[in-house]
């Protein structure tokens, strides 16, 4: 039984093209904290002129250029107008730990938050936090991430200020076998999130994947510590879309969706991040008592393939075809096939949409092994 549930949840690398400038040797580790300090500045969305930018930042007119070049690859869209300086095209709201605390309210007290500019992966961090003992309910989050893992390595493009991504580690009495619906339990607080911001048309695609429409708004990424026998500690990575810039958007080899066209309104990243994690925390309570057991009828009830003509592809490269027939307590994929009802555990396992095969029965049947 896989452990691990895995959407990636890797930003793209962007490497700005090394501009020699003179007497400044780039240095891409200063350029990125350049980068933010710029970023911080124009987040706001009016006018900065260089020069002003660089006397408040120490720094000269050619690195304000250079950071906001990099800002563009980063997928931002900057205006330069001669004679008024950079504009973002549309403010940003950046990661705040107080502005989180303040949304989070009587939740803030259950929390460490840390967030940080740039980052190899905020599941990986987590997860070195948990082997060093922190305790449960830390999170992490970045404004990028730069080596972030998926599923078979495949990567999850997203642009600085236009995404959420964060990890959350919590810990339980009982073994990692016991945690293997984790990240369906984790959709399911995606979902509440999403429905309170009034977002309809939201589903979700075992095992990770949140849709809107059709088009990928969300993955889930979970990695355990611990033993079978217990206790053990879950890292929860999630990556949100928020505002996907064409930049990103094109980036992205399947249909993808973000939260500000699905709401129909720009999202403070700070409260979307208070909110999930109020939501995860409830589900997160919820499964330490019973397991997916309390979320199945509504995973069902979410789940953009639930009594659907679907295929499986595995690892081996066959294709399983039948009908998605919810979830056992587990979080294994019931599927009705001309054999019967079988079960497949995410593991490196891709669902598709299909047609109806052939004899292939149309009505439901008795989940009895569910
Ligand atoms: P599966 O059905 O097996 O989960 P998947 O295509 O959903 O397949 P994942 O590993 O879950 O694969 O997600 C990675 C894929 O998501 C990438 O290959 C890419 O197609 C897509 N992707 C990458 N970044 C984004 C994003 N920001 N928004 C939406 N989709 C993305």
């Amino acid at each position: 039984m896989p452990l691990e549930a895995n959407v990636s949840c890797a930003w793209p690398v962007l490497r700005p093209v090394p501009l020699q400038t003179a007497g400044e040797p780039l240095s891409l580790g200063t350029m990125k904290t350049w980068q933010f300090k710029v970023l911080r500045r124009l987040a706001d969305g009016e006018f900065h002129s260089g020069e002003a930018l660089g006397n408040a930042l120490g720094m000269s007119r050619a690195s304000v250029w250079l950071a906001v070049r990099e800002l563009e690859l980063a997928g931002l869209e900057v205006y330069k107008v001669r004679g008024r300086g950079y504009r973002l095209a549309q403010p940003l709201s950046l990661l705040d730990r107080e502005a989180v605390l303040r949304e989070l309210g009587d939740d803030a007290a259950h929390f460490t938050i840390e967030i940080l500019d740039d980052i190899s992966s905020t599941n990986t961090l987590a997860m070195q936090r948990a082997e060093q003992g922190a305790p449960g309910a830390l999170v992490v989050a970045a404004e990028q991430q730069e080596a972030g893992r998926g599923r078979m390595g495949r990567a999850w493009h997203a642009g600085v200020g236009g995404a959420l991504t964060f990890s959350l580690l919590w810990r339980f009495t009982q073994g990692a076998g016991f945690l293997s619906g984790l990240s369906l339990a984790a959709g399911v607080a995606l979902m509440r999130a999403l429905k309170t911001l009034g977002i309809a048309e939201a589903g979700l695609k075992w095992p990770n994947d949140v849709l809107w429409r059709g088009g990928k708004l969300a993955g889930i990424l979970i990695e355990m510590h611990g033993d079978m026998l217990g206790p053990s500690a879950a890292v929860i990575g999630i990556g949100v879309n928020v505002r996907l810039s064409d930049a990103v958007r094109g980036r992205i080899d399947q249909a993808a969706a973000d939260l500000e066209t699905a709401s129909g309104r720009p999202l403070d990243r700070n409260r979307l991040l208070a909110l999930l994690l109020k939501e995860l925390r409830q589900v997160l309570e919820a499964f330490a008592r019973g397991g997916l057991a309390p979320f199945r009828e509504e995973w069902r009830d979410y789940h953009v393939h639930q009594d659907k003509a679907v295929t499986l592809i595995l690892p081996d490269a066959r294709q399983e075809r039948g009908w998605a027939r919810g979830v056992a307590e587990d979080g294994a994929l019931l599927i009705e096939t001309e054999a019967g009802m079988r079960r497949y555990h995410s593991g490196e396992i891709s669902l598709r949409p299909t047609k109806p095969v052939k004899g292939t029965p149309q009505g439901g049947v008795e989940m009895n092994d569910a």
